[in-house]
C-alpha cells in the first residue's frame, strides 16, 4: 500500500484557476503529451515532484519515534551514513539538516573564507549560490553548456585563464583582488556535468572543486557517483528530491582531515566529554536527526526502485515528445547515467513571454510544471557578483520547461 500525501508538496504550487489563456500551439501539443503520459485524476493537479513514502518509511520512523531517540544522536543517522558511503563509494559521509548546510560546511571545512569568490554556474538553484553567501564570500558566475547543462568546461578554462593569476599557493581574480578558493560544479536536474573535464582545468589552475550533487543522488559517471570527483561534494533530501529525509542533505569525501572538521562543525564544535560543554570553534547545529536519518534509511533502500521508474517515465516523454521538432528532451551523455531525477524540454526558439504563456496553459490544465531557475544574476542580491558571459544559461533560461516527474508517475 503506497501512503498518498493528501496536499502537493509546495503549496505555491496550485493551479492558476478559471484563466482564460491565450496559449500557443507549442504549449497546447504540450498539454497532450502530459495528458498522454502523466494523466491527471479528476481532482488534483500534477505536482512536479512528489515524494512516495510506504510501509518501510512508517516502519522505520516508527522504530525511531518508539526508541526516544529523535534527535542528534541514534543509530539511524550512522547507519543513514554508511549506505550512503555504500551506495556512491565515500571513504565519508556526513549527514547534515538541509543540503544548503551540507553545502556551506563543505565550502567552509575546503577552505573558503569571508572575502573569497567561488566560482559557481548561473543556471541553477539559489542555494548553491546562498552556500557561498553564508561563508561571506561571492559567487562568480559561469556559463552552462547546452548538451549538461552543467559549467561549460571551454567557458570555465577561458575565463579562468582571462582573470585567474597565481600569488604563491593562493589564485587571485586580478579583476577584483579576490582569492578565487573554489569551484561548484552542478549537476543539473540529475544530469552528469562534463565533471571530468572541469576536474582538469580546476586542477590546472590549482583550485579545489566541491561538488553540488544535490540533485545527483543515483546519477554516475563510469563507475563513479556524482559529488565523487571533487574534494567534496554535497547531496540533498529535501522533499522535492530524488528520495527525502523531509529536509536533509549530506557531505561526501574521501578526505579524512575534511570529514572530521565538518562533522564537528555540524555539532557546534562539541569537544567530546561526558558532562562538558566544552567547545573549541563556532559551530553549527548542522547534524541530521535521527528521525529524518530513519526516513531517510527506508527512502535509500528503495532508490534501486526510483531510478528504475524514472527511467521508464524517461522514455514514455521521450516517446511522445520526439516526433514534435520544436521540442528537445533534454537527455543523459554517452558514458553517463543520469536519474532523470527531473525531466526537462527545450521548447526552440521560445521567449520569455511565450515560455510564461505556455507555462499558464499548462497549470491551468492541471500540469504543475516549472521554469529552469531564474538564473542567479538576475536575483536583487548576486546583480553586482562577478561573472562572465552567459549566453547559453540565457538561452537555457528562456526554452528550458520542467515535466512532472515524481517516482508515482511512471507508466
Ligand atoms: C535542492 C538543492 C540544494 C539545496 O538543498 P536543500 O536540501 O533544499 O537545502 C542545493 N543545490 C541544488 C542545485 C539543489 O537543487
Amino acid at each position: 500500500m503506497v501512503f498518498k500525501p493528501r496536499q502537493p508538496v509546495e503549496v505555491q504550487d496550485q493551479p492558476v484557476q478559471h484563466l482564460t489563456v491565450k496559449a500557443d500551439s507549442a504549449g497546447r501539443v504540450l498539454v497532450e503529451v502530459l495528458d498522454h503520459v502523466v494523466p491527471r485524476e479528476a481532482d488534483r493537479p500534477v505536482a512536479l515532484h512528489e515524494p512516495e513514502i510506504g510501509e518501510l518509511e512508517e516502519r522505520h520512523v516508527l522504530d525511531c519515534l518508539r526508541s526516544g531517540w529523535v534527535s542528534s544522536v541514534g543509530s539511524f543517522v550512522g547507519n543513514f551514513e554508511s549506505a550512503l558511503c555504500d551506495i556512491t563509494g565515500a571513504s565519508f559521509a556526513i549527514a547534515t539538516a538541509s543540503g544548503t548546510a551540507a553545502l556551506h560546511l563543505a565550502l567552509h571545512s575546503a577552505g573558503v573564507r569571508p572575502g573569497d569568490e567561488v566560482i559557481i554556474p548561473a543556471l541553477t538553484f539559489v542555494a548553491t549560490a546562498n552556500a557561498v553567501s553564508h561563508c561571506g564570500a561571492t559567487p562568480h558566475f559561469v556559463d552552462s553548456d547546452e548538451m549538461t547543462l552543467g559549467l561549460d568546461p571551454v567557458v570555465l578554462n577561458d575565463r579562468l585563464s582571462r582573470v585567474a593569476v597565481s600569488d604563491g599557493n593562493v589564485v587571485i581574480n586580478r579583476e577584483t583582488g579576490r582569492k578565487i578558493s573554489a569551484v561548484v560544479p552542478m549537476h543539473t536536474f540529475g544530469l552528469v556535468s562534463q565533471i571530468t573535464q572541469l576536474m582538469e582545468i580546476a586542477d590546472s589552475f590549482g583550485i579545489p572543486v566541491i561538488e553540488d550533487a544535490a540533485e545527483a543522488v543515483g546519477s554516475t559517471i563510469g563507475d563513479r557517483h556524482c559529488g565523487r570527483f571533487g574534494k567534496a561534494g554535497m547531496l540533498s533530501f529535501n522533499g522535492n528530491k530524488i528520495i527525502t529525509t523531509g529536509n536533509g542533505g549530506a557531505i561526501l569525501t574521501d578526505d579524512e582531515e575534511l570529514s572530521a572538521l565538518a562533522r564537528h562543525l555540524s555539532t557546534t564544535a562539541k569537544v567530546k566529554h561526558p558532562w562538558r560543554f566544552d567547545h573549541d570553534r563556532v559551530g553549527w547545529n548542522y547534524r541530521l536527526p535521527n528521525l529524518n536519518a530513519a526516513l531517510g534509511c527506508a527512502q535509500l533502500a528503495r532508490l534501486p526502485e526510483f531510478l528504475t521508474r524514472k527511467r521508464a517515465l524517461h522514455d514514455s516523454y521521450k516517446a511522445e515528445i520526439g516526433r514534435d521538432t520544436r521540442f528537445e528532451l533534454v537527455e543523459e551523455v554517452n558514458g553517463s547515467r543520469s536519474n532523470y531525477w527531473l525531466n526537462a524540454v527545450r521548447v526552440k526558439d521560445n521567449t520569455d513571454e511565450q515560455r510564461e504563456s505556455m507555462l499558464e496553459l499548462l497549470h491551468a490544465s492541471g500540469y504543475l510544471c516549472r521554469p529552469a531557475w531564474t538564473l542567479m544574476h538576475r536575483l536583487p542580491m548576486y546583480e553586482t557578483a562577478p561573472r562572465g558571459d552567459l549566453h547559453t544559461a540565457e538561452l537555457l533560461e528562456r526554452e528550458l520547461i520542467c515535466l512532472p516527474s515524481g517516482p508515482r508517475l511512471s507508466p
